[in-house]
């Protein structure tokens, strides 16, 4: 299984990317935490990508494609993985879809996250004031300001991926408002829908 989670920073894909992930065995990939273990390990990658992912600017889509190229022929892809931060631009969709292609590959479903902004400035309060009370480390890049950024790269750019998997008939929108495990039950849901539609196609021809 194969499959996309698309939404604003903030909008919970990463807490329902991993419970996908685990509910069906597959890997959870996310294209953020690759590249934050890269800036605290130091490497090449890391120096190079650090000051972009500070100031809340997107990493350029050539690095970015070649990063999750690379990622998913390891081993542990082979079942499946969820992508999460990825494709966040037109090109990275259409490059991604071009790598599918290429690797007699196909993604199952892409789920959207939608949260207005003002429900997304107010988890972003408390992720950060949780952190700060438990003494956790806070995410350079969950500064209000860096924060507010992050949300304009993602309403300038990723409507139009949307757009793009709504085209190809493989999006489904979420309503990422709702409790966790309300949203992760109607993921699941969405995702049944999808395949009954898909059995029914291929009965009917
Ligand atoms: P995230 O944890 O997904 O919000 O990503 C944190 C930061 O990593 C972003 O603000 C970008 O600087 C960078 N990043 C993650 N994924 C991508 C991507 N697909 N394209 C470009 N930059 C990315």
């Amino acid at each position: 299984m194969r499959v996309i989670f698309l939404g604003p920073p903030g909008a919970g894909k990463g807490t329902q990317a991993k419970i996908f992930a685990k509910k069906y065995g597959i890997i959870h990939l996310s294209t953020g935490d690759i590249l934050r273990s890269a800036v605290m390990s130091g490497s090449k990658l890391g120096k190079q990508v650090q000051s972009l992912m500070d100031s809340g600017d997107l990493i350029s889509d050539t690095l970015i494609n070649q990063i999750v190229s690379k990622r998913i022929d390891d081993k542990d892809c082979l079942n499946g993985f969820v992508l999460d931060g990825y494709p966040r631009t037109i090109m990275q969709a259409i490059a991604f879809q071009d790598l599918l292609v290429l690797k007699r590959s196909v993604l199952d479903a892409v789920f959207e996250l939608k949260v207005d902004e003002d429900g997304l400035l107010k988890r972003i309060r408390t992720r950060v004031s949780d952190a700060f009370e438990r003494g956790y480390p806070i995410r350079s890049d969950d500064d209000f300001k860096v924060f507010s950024k992050r949300i304009l790269e993602f309403r300038k750019k990723s409507f139009l991926v949307s757009q793009y998997y709504a085209k190809i008939g493989l999006l489904k929108i979420v309503d990422g408002r709702a409790d966790i495990n309300k949203v992760a039950l109607e993921i699941e849901t969405l995702l049944s829908k999808g395949r009954d539609s898909r059995i029914k196609d291929m009965e009917t021809g």
